[in-house]
């Protein structure tokens, strides 16, 4: 079934890249573990360095700093093949390379490149991201918790609370949305901080959630929380320049990888459900012979095929650093919501079995249902692109 994977002009790296990819899935996820980790809320972490190991956190990453790329066409890739295998090791592929290695190279100081970018790129450490709040979603300019500098500038204390913070139980650092000023200028007092998740005063409780269970995803809380000056994301220079650092090109990948998330959680459950549509037998023939299950089973591959191509050429775009906010939005919106209709389809093919253990399915549909409220809900993408393609509201 190769033809559907890859594009006809898709760089042979990539290629293989995937083959790489799919024998690990292959080899180190099989169905057991997985329905282990999903229920346990965990990754393997030793499978996770072997994963490290072949070289892939480096993809976002220049080599300058022991990188390989950027090579976002490649690391969209590998977010594919290895959501095969459910969430599992692309939730902290995307941890490394992406909340650390994109907006590290993004925004960083130079100092913060040289000191993070080769761990990064090697797996060594990942990041968390710290933007929602119990009273922030969609929002984001409007966070509570305060950054305040002390000791003549030297030291940064950040007092409040984030929500959703997925992996502060593993990561190393927190990528800190934080209000570093007067609330009523809004975009103009936002600042990143990297907070380390062993500083004193940061405390954390998990949230139960259905869905995306790589990991926990917990409430953290800073209680006057000091880290140096030198951890403000870009350097002192960049305080109260955190909006453009959120919204600038950074966001374009996040809805890409994001995007590459739930488009290989579909593909996966396209996959089940074809071959399970082939052994299942009623009223005396496999059910993928009966009309309307083998039209379901193709309108839902068809679907996927349109959701591939708007992935792959946002992608596209930002490897080349075109603007492409409003495609990347674009793709984040039609992906998501096709996404779940492509999923629940597949569910019903397999009937109860779609819905109990012994399957990958009932895991793909909660991981799928989330997708279009996670990294910028449907509405938000709605949103930015009328405004970029100037609607007037
Ligand atoms: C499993 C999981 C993991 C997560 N991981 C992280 C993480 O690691 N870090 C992090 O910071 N966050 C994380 N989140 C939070 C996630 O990013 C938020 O759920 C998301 O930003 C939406 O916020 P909300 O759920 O509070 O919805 P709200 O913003 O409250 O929105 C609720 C509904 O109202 C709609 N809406 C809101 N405003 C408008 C508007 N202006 N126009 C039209 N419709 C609107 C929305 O589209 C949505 O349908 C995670 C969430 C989950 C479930």
């Amino acid at each position: 079934m190769s033809s559907h994977h890859t594009f006809a002009d898709e760089p042979e790296h990539i290629g293989l890249l995937r083959e790489t990819m799919r024998r690990f899935v292959e080899k180190e996820m099989p169905r057991e573990k997985r329905e282990e980790w999903d229920r346990n809320h965990t990754f393997p972490r030793d499978i996770f360095a072997k994963l490290a190991a072949t070289g892939v956190c480096g993809l976002t990453i220049s080599d300058e700093f022991g990188g390989q790329g950027p090579d976002i066409v490649g690391a969209v890739a590998v977010i594919e093949e290895l959501c095969r295998g459910g969430p599992f090791m692309a939730g902290p592929f995307i941890h490394t390379a992406f909340y650390g290695g994109v907006n590290i190279s993004e925004n960083g100081s130079p100092e913060q490149k040289a000191a993070l970018l080769p761990k990064l790129a090697k797996g060594e450490i990942t990041f968390a991201y710290g933007l929602s709040e119990p009273d922030v979603g969609g929002d984001l300019a409007s966070v509570r918790t305060t950054a305040r500098m002390e000791d003549d500038g030297k030291t940064v204390v950040i007092k409040g609370s984030k929500r959703w913070c997925t992996g502060a139980d593993f990561a190393d650092f927190i990528y800190c949305l934080v209000r570093s000023g007067e609330p009523d200028a809004r975009y103009k007092n936002l600042s990143f901080v990297l907070i380390p998740t062993d500083a004193a005063g940061l405390t954390m409780h998990p949230i139960d959630h259905m869905n995306l269970r790589y990991t926990l995803s917990s409430d953290v809380f800073f209680d006057d929380v000091r880290v140096p000056a030198e951890n403000i994301v870009g350097g002192t220079d960049n305080w109260n320049r955190g909006w453009k650092m959120l919204a600038g090109p950074a966001l374009d990948v996040e809805k890409i990888e994001i995007t590459a998330v739930t488009f290989g959680i579909a593909q996966a459950a396209v996959e089940e459900a074809w071959v399970y549509s082939q052994e299942r037998e009623q009223f005396g023939k496999p059910i993928c012979a009966h009309q309307t299950v083998r039209h379901a089973l193709v309108d839902a591959r068809t679907k996927l095929q349109a959701c591939r191509h708007m992935l792959y050429h946002g992608a596209w775009l930002a490897q080349e650093g075109r603007p492409c906010s409003v495609e990347t939005s674009m793709a984040k919106l039609f992906v998501a919501e096709t996404a779940v209709d492509v999923v629940l389809t597949c569910q019903k093919v397999m009937g109860a079995y779609g819905l109990s253990e012994g399957h990958d399915m009932q895991r793909h549909v909660r991981d799928i249902v989330g997708m279009p409220i996670v990294g910028g809900s449907s509405n938000m993408q709605r949103n930015n692109i009328a405004n970029r393609l100037g609607l007037p509201a």
